[in-house]
């Protein structure tokens, strides 16, 4: 059976940890980096270096120089697994470990449902061929759209401080308010990371969902190609969507789960297209939301006409 390396990570348990990592700062110089407070993301890497290191058990795991630290969430790192290496990171007020452990491929059955075609959008997040409802844009409800908002004050909040900073250093050298800069800078970063963890969260499930089908092949459009990124007005709606991430995920489930995954050339005109008698639209705008045939007469929904295009993608041309 194949060995595959893969990537754990799961959040360690910080209120023991402070301590810990201050001793370490004492001691050894070359962990000074992680004193840089307002950086969102620190990292220090660990090699095994000793037996024992990076011993892992149900509710703590031993790290190169820190000692045992206790896990906040468990059952993430499969016990008895061999680690290789890991990380230590901090990101928003808390650290989070991750390893790099070998681990045996899992098999799997070959999948023999029908084809998936998947279109990727803004209005919904997806709509996959197969699948009566679309996946929805997490960031279209009230509670994302509330977040957002919020980080926006805060952000604005931070930037005055900033600025209020400056004005009194000019008359007196006062530290005072440093203090609060730093305490806002992480109020700040917790937002962003609560933000991001909703979003990956949610393209986590929709791959979750589409794989559950065991289809034989899965049809995305090429990213680069789509109509919206080119679009000005609409870079932010996407960006926050994270198609990247979703089609390196998919990508990666895929391989480990026997699914072909097809990538529709730039010149696939899945949107363009009549599902239905396979006569082409020309004068279709972006802001169109129903595609009307008027060979056949068919009126379907753009998005769902798309995902169905793609998945016969390469049967007849
Ligand atoms: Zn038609």
């Amino acid at each position: 059976m194949d060995q595959r390396s893969q990537q754990q990570s799961c959040q360690a348990e910080h209120h023991e940890w402070g301590e810990g990592f201050q001793e370490v700062f004492r001691k050894q110089s070359g962990f000074t980096r992680f004193k840089k407070k307002n950086r969102s993301d620190v990292k220090a890497y660990f090699p095994k270096n000793n037996r024992t290191d990076w011993t892992i058990e149900r509710h703590r795991l031993k790290i190169p120089t820190l000692g045992f630290v206790r896990l906040k969430e468990k059952g993430y790192i499969p016990m008895g697994s061999m680690v290789k290496s890991g990380t230590v990171s901090m990101k928003a007020g808390r650290y989070y470990v991750s390893v790099l452990i070998e681990a045996e491929e899992k098999p799997y059955d070959v999948p023999e449902g029908n084809g998936i075609g998947i279109d990727l959008g803004i209005k919904d997040f997806a709509v996959v061929s197969t699948m009566e409802n679309p996946f929805a844009n997490i960031n279209k409800t009230k509670s994302v759209r509330d977040l957002g908002k919020r980080l926006k004050r805060e952000q604005r909040r931070l930037s005055r401080k900033y600025e209020s900073l400056n004005v009194r250093n000019k008359e007196t050298k006062g530290e005072a308010t440093r203090q609060n800069i730093h305490k806002q800078t992480i109020k700040v970063q917790k937002l962003h990371q609560r933000l991001s963890c909703i979003r990956e969260n949610h393209v986590n499930q929709v791959i979750r969902k589409v794989i559950r089908q065991k289809p034989r092949f899965i049809t995305i459009e090429d990213l680069n190609v789509m109509g919206m990124m080119k679009n000005r007005h609409l870079a932010k709606a996407v960006q926050s969507q994270n198609f990247h991430s979703f089609r390196l995920k998919l990508a990666g489930k895929c391989r480990r789960n026997g699914i072909e995954l097809r990538i529709a050339d730039r010149w696939y005109p899945s949107s363009r297209l009549c599902s239905e008698c396979g006569s082409i639209r020309k004068d279709l705008k972006l802001s169109d939301r129903t595609y009307r045939c008027d060979a056949c007469g068919l009126v379907i929904d753009r998005d769902r006409n798309a995902s169905i295009n793609l998945s016969r993608y390469g049967l007849a041309a």
